[in-house]
């Protein structure tokens, strides 16, 4: 019967292509993909001859019926994107959705994500994180959105293009305060592969300081607020509980 597969694809580095993703591209009827020509370097890398269609943010309502249709013919049909996991950030949602209100198998191919990539070199908390993609591109709603996380405990995640991430990080250090521990992740993967660890206030400075810093595609990751405050507020107990044991 048919079968969508969601197939991740490297965020950079081609030999991030597991053997399995490989396998399953070639052996499928059709890949859906973001942007057909720019999967086609990836494709023709490992020998790869599918056909592909393509499947992005504009068109995704109107192919998704039809690509149903085949899959309810019995057809298999992969799923990718760009670079990393369809659906984070990307395409794919439309289509995943009609497969499964069509009773079709929606089967993951895990792989790249630039979102677990930075999380997991980041030396920031991972045991709860809140992924909010990419912030809104106007300043205001980009400021509203910004004061509204401002109280969230959990490691914030952001996406952020080379367009936008010197008036992120200096708008980050605006709504959560310059001393808040975050992390830059730029180009992962790639040959100028960067990680800046410090303070929003070091890192808006340190993006400005050069232009090459600028470049690329970045993860932007930020400390939660209670996280550290309520470290501080538990260790002034402590202490004060210390203090009132000797007090006369
Ligand atoms: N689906 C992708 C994933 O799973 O990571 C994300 C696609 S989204 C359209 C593209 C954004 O992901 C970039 O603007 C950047 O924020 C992030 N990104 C993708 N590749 C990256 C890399 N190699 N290094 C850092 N960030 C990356």
């Amino acid at each position: 019967g048919g079968v969508l597969y969601v197939v991740a694809t490297p965020i950079g580095n081609l030999a991030d292509m597991s053997r399995r993703a490989v396998e399953i591209l070639q052996s499928v009827d059709l890949v859906a993909a973001e942007d057909t020509r720019h999967s086609l370097p990836l494709l023709q890398h490992y020998g790869i001859r599918t056909p592909l269609q393509s499947c992005h943010e504009h068109n995704e309502a109107q192919v998704s019926p039809r690509l149903v249709e085949q899959l309810r013919a019995g057809r298999r049909i992969a799923l990718i994107s760009d670079a990393g996991t369809p659906l984070v950030s990307d395409p794919g949602f439309a289509l995943v959705r009609a497969a499964i209100a069509a009773d079709i198998p929606v089967v993951p191919v895990p792989g790249p994500s630039a979102l677990v990539a930075a999380l997991s070199v980041a030396g920031l908390p991972t045991d709860r994180f809140r992924f909010e993609g990419f912030l809104p591109a106007k300043a205001g709603a980009r400021a509203a959105r910004l004061t509204a996380l401002a109280g969230e405990t959990a490691t914030l995640v952001f996406y952020e293009s080379s367009h936008r991430i010197q008036a992120s990080l200096t708008d980050m250090a605006a709504a959560f305060g310059g001393e808040r521990p975050a992390v830059v992740a730029r180009e992962l993967t790639k040959r100028f592969e960067q990680i800046e660890r410090g303070s929003l206030g070091h890192l808006a400075q340190w993006i400005d300081a050069d232009d090459n810093r600028r470049k690329g595609e970045f993860v932007v990751m930020v400390q939660g607020a209670e996280a550290a405050a309520g470290r501080d507020e538990a260790e002034i107990r402590r202490i004060l509980g210390i203090l009132l044991k000797h007090l006369p």
